[in-house]
């Protein structure tokens, strides 16, 4: 690989300028594929950091909210242009700091443009309906009005879409935002902040405050000045946020965790069935949200399925996100591969086989990233605790089941219910998997992850806090109904 430039350091934006927190304090960002490398350095900042970011969205909200939307439109197209003249430096930014591969990180980058020009687009929509009064002369309809000051919290495992999934909406229907991004991808996140600064938008509509999540996150959550915290992480820390924001009266949006599960039926592409079990689960080295983590395969193809399964997973390349070829890299850190290793290990403890993987690569070359191999059990028990958690990592749980209903029962017992596919050529166990799976996301011959922008976007069960995002559904959370009476 080419020598690196010396690792910059990037500031937080507060108030329309890039500004070093008062802590005085920076951290380093590492690649998780080889943790020698410094990505860059962020501020780490503390609560007068976001005192101050707060302070300056609160200041910009009246005149932001007076401006015609179609107006805040436009701010936000010329932050899609920024982003797309951007594209290659913000993608090779975000596999450098948490390792996805590099077309993956173009794809997910080149999506926040389209997320951007989405909701530029939805400032020119309308915001409300006319309803029939009983009162002949008078004039009765809906309008929505912004929150407020937004606090936007995000994971690392799509450090410019959701960001962006967030905020795009939140500025256009006249809110203000303070960015905490997930301090693995600070300077991922920096740059997309660096292209709302370019759009121009005007000072503290967009805030970015940087730093760890358990000292600067409740210091953003409890904030008397923020109406609305928008949150996507993990359940662990969505309860507590959620919690929190219900004591103070704040509206709170929460997308969580997923376990998620896909069904291959005996009448099933089985190819297909494979190459999507493979593409949902592994791809991103399973970090999604929406990552297929259950497999349960019918008795009459399960031998088929499995050994095909095992024989293309065998084949994948793991290396660094950067090089071509590579397939799927690290754990985005070694958090997390930890983590993964350690339900490796509970697996085999539970009495769950292991089929391939379940380890560290040898591979020269890899031994300073957080790889881990693509990981697959077999006689997997639906209650036990790999079948039950979410791990976030290379690992699927393979359950031979003997029926569409059987199927169906053990892939929602368990208290998540983000996304799920079925694989067959049967209308009528579509339409019953369609109808009784517990997710918000059900996907019919379709791998589990793969979201479009203009759909709504949640989970059931403890998968989110019941609202949607992305698509039109964004407008329900980021603004309030006013039901306008006139009587002239
Ligand atoms: P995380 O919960 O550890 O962190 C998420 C964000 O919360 C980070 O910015 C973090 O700094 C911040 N944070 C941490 N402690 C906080 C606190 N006490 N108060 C306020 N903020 C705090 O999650 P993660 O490890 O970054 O992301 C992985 C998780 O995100 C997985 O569970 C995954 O399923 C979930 N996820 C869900 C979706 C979805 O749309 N449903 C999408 C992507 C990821």
């Amino acid at each position: 690989m080419q020598a690196l430039e010396k690792a910059a350091t990037y500031l937080n934006y507060i108030r329309g300028e890039w500004t070093a927190s008062a802590t005085g304090q920076t951290e380093s960002s590492i690649n998780p594929a080889n943790r020698n490398e410094v990505v860059g350095r962020f501020q780490s900042s503390d609560a007068r950091d976001v005192d101050l970011a707060v302070a300056a969205a609160k200041a910009a909200q009246q005149a932001w909210r007076r401006l015609p939307a179609p107006a805040r439109g436009e701010f936000l197209y010329k932050a899609a242009n920024a982003i797309e003249r951007r594209l290659d430096e913000i993608a090779l930014t975000m596999t450098r700091e948490m390792g996805k591969t590099l077309p993956e990180a173009k794809g997910e980058t080149a999506r926040g443009v389209a997320l951007l020009r989405y909701y530029a687009g939805e400032g020119m929509r309308k915001v409300g309906d006319v309803i029939p009064s009983t009162d002949g002369e008078a004039l009765m309809y809906t309008t929505r009005v912004p929150l407020g000051v937004v606090g936007v919290i995000t994971p690392w495992n799509f450090p410019v879409a959701i960001p962006i999934w967030k905020m795009a909406p939140a500025l256009v229907y006249g809110n203000t935002v303070v960015l905490k991004p997930a301090q693995e991808t600070s300077i991922t996140a920096a740059l997309v902040v660096e292209c709302f600064a370019e759009a121009g938008f005007p000072a503290g509509v967009v805030n970015l405050v940087t730093g760890r999540g358990s000292l600067i996150g409740p210091a953003l959550t409890d904030h008397p000045d923020v109406q609305a915290i928008t949150f996507t992480g993990s359940n662990e820390v969505g309860k507590l946020i959620g919690r929190k924001a219900l004591e103070r009266g704040a509206k709170y949006q929460l997308e969580m965790g997923g376990k998620n599960p896909v069904i291959v039926l005996p009448d099933a592409d089985l190819q297909l069935a494979v190459e999507a079990t493979i593409s949902g689960g592994l791809r991103s080295t399973g970090q999604k949200c929406t990552a297929t983590s259950r497999v349960f395969v019918h008795k009459g193809i399960y031998e088929q399925f499995k050994a095909l399964l095992v024989e293309k997973t065998m084949q994948l390349k793991l290396g660094n996100g950067l090089e071509p070829g590579v397939w799927m890299g690290p754990c985005s850190s070694e958090r997390q591969l930890d983590t993964v290793l350690s339900y490796i290990d509970k697996g085999v403890a539970e009495g769950a086989e292991l089929l391939c993987g379940g380890k560290r690569p040898a591979e020269d070359g890899l031994a300073d990233g957080f790889y881990v191999e693509p990981t697959i059990f077999d006689k997997v028990d639906p209650a036990s605790t790999i079948a039950q958690e979410e791990i976030f990592g290379p690992v699927l749980a393979l359950i031979e089941v003997g029926s569409l209903q059987e199927a169906l029962d053990k892939a929602n017992d368990i208290h998540l219910g983000l996304s799920a596919s079925i694989f067959t050529k049967d209308i009528g166990s579509m339409l019953s998997f369609i109808n009784e799976m517990d997710a918000g996301l059900v996907r019919v011959n379709a791998e589990t992850a793969g979201v479009e922008l203009q759909a709504p976007f949640g989970g059931m069960k403890q998968s989110s806090s019941h609202s949607r995002e992305q698509g039109q559904a964004a407008m329900e959370f980021f603004t309030a109904v006013k039901t306008v009476f006139i009587k002239a």
